[in-house]
């Protein structure tokens, strides 16, 4: 769907591109005729008059007429007013077209966006009627907000909610905000100075998150609205801080310097040169806005040292949903299956298990009847286990202290002291 929608925006952003090139210089020089009749024809000649009153002072004033716009003056100015006057009908008419293009947005959004959710899983939970459930996902979109940097709406939430939160988390809130305040007004090397003297240093992760901040710095002096020579002689003199990571950063500093030597000014992200090839091939990706996007949201995970578990949870149920929704379908359609469980894998990145369903007794683990790990690497519940364990039937043979018996799955001898109780977070 993320595919579609962003065909259809790159289709907005063209057609947009194409009514800016054909109007943008025509309507440009036609509002410019404009200025420059306004000045030479009514303005100065005005000026001109007031100037000559002023100088010859209150009794020889009433002498000097009034000036006066000859007709072929006005006649000019006329037209060329006519003539703007077409061209925004003509944008406009062209803007009308353009309404196509993104109400195709809307619609592809309508078609492919299923707004009931419900359904898909047997365990599903009440999450607004019980407080309990309620309250275990505000903390965990508080946990969120704080590490994508938000905490303000954080804060707002915890108040409202009325959450309940630990002291340490509030330390790691109050520094969030310190330094994602000073890395939105671009006060780079304060939040490094403020992190350098910080625990946060010592977090998995700091060295990284130290280049990239330098990294944006550079980028920061070169946007800067400044002489060109300037600026790059400080973004290349603070070129130097990459020093400690000349090792293992290598190639990354080559390209940042690389870019410094030879920055123009017509590649501010803001306005990027879309023509320029050492822009476009090289250093696009290096002056994307959405670079400062991450490196905050890095910013916010160090200091917050929460990992939310809400970016894994979306993304695994953006990914599952399309093949869930459709399993639903075929569930509800088909007589022939009622309401009994139908184990089907679905495809995610990086599987995480939250249940695990017994593949002998077909029931969820529960707290009392927990996965076990056999020796062989093959996962049953424990009652399964025990059963197994317990059944003196002819797969099994007699053994020291207990009955070995072989794996369901594999012809492997089970010994119970390899086995070992599996916890699903
Ligand atoms: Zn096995």
């Amino acid at each position: 769907m993320a595919g579609i929608l962003n065909e259809d925006a790159n289709k907005v952003v063209e057609e947009l591109e194409k009514l800016r090139e054909k109007y943008e210089s025509p309507l440009k020089k036609s509002v410019g005729m404009i200025q420059i009749y306004l000045k030479e024809l009514i303005d100065e000649p005005l000026a001109e008059v007031k100037a000559a009153r002023e100088v010859s002072g209150a009794a020889g004033a009433e002498h000097i007429s009034e000036p006066t716009l000859s007709v072929s003056g006005q006649v000019m100015i006329e037209k060329e007013v006519q003539k703007t006057r077409d061209l925004v009908s003509d944008i406009v008419q062209e803007h009308r077209n353009l309404h196509k293009v993104v109400s195709r947005c809307g619609k592809d959004l309508d078609k492919h966006f299923e707004a009931d959710l419900s359904g898909l899983l047997r365990n599903e939970k009440d999450a607004e009627g019980v407080v309990e459930n309620r309250q275990t996902i505000n903390k965990l979109m508080y946990e969120y907000f704080l590490d994508t940097g938000m905490s303000e709406v954080a804060e707002a939430l915890k108040r409202e909610a009325e959450l309940p939160i630990d002291s340490k988390e509030e330390k790691a809130s109050e520094d969030l905000k310190i330094v994602i305040e000073l890395f939105r007004k671009r006060e780079i090397v304060a939040v490094i100075e403020f992190l350098e003297a910080s625990i946060y240093k010592k977090v998995p992760g700091y060295t990284n998150l130290l280049f990239d901040l330098h990294r944006q710095h550079v980028i920061f002096l070169l946007e800067e609205n400044k002489d060109i020579k300037l600026k790059k002689d400080e973004a290349l003199t603070y070129c130097r801080n990459f020093q400690t990571f000349a090792v293992e950063k290598c190639d990354e500093i080559s390209h940042i310097m690389g870019a410094v030597f030879s920055y123009s000014d017509t590649w501010k992200s803001s306005t990027p040169d879309f023509k320029n090839p050492v822009w476009k091939l090289r250093y696009k990706n290096l002056f994307h806005p959405n670079n400062w996007l991450v490196v905050e949201s890095n910013l916010a995970k160090l200091v917050s040292k929460i990992n939310s578990p809400v970016e894994v949870l979306l993304t695994i149920g953006a990914k599952a949903m399309p093949s869930m929704l459709s399993i639903k379908n075929v569930l509800t359609r088909s007589p022939l299956i009622s309401s009994e469980e139908l184990p089907i894998s679905v495809e995610i990145p990086n599987p995480i298990h939250s249940t695990f369903t017994c593949p002998i007794l077909k029931v969820q683990a529960t707290e009392s009847n927990p996965p076990i790990r056999l020796g062989c690497g093959h996962v049953i519940s424990k009652e399964a286990v025990n059963k197994l364990s317990a059944n003196r039937n002819t797969r099994n043979t007699r053994h020291g202290n207990g009955f070995r018996w072989k794996c369901f799955y594999c012809p492997e001898d089970v010994n119970m002291q390899e086995t070992k109780r599996l916890r699903f977070t």
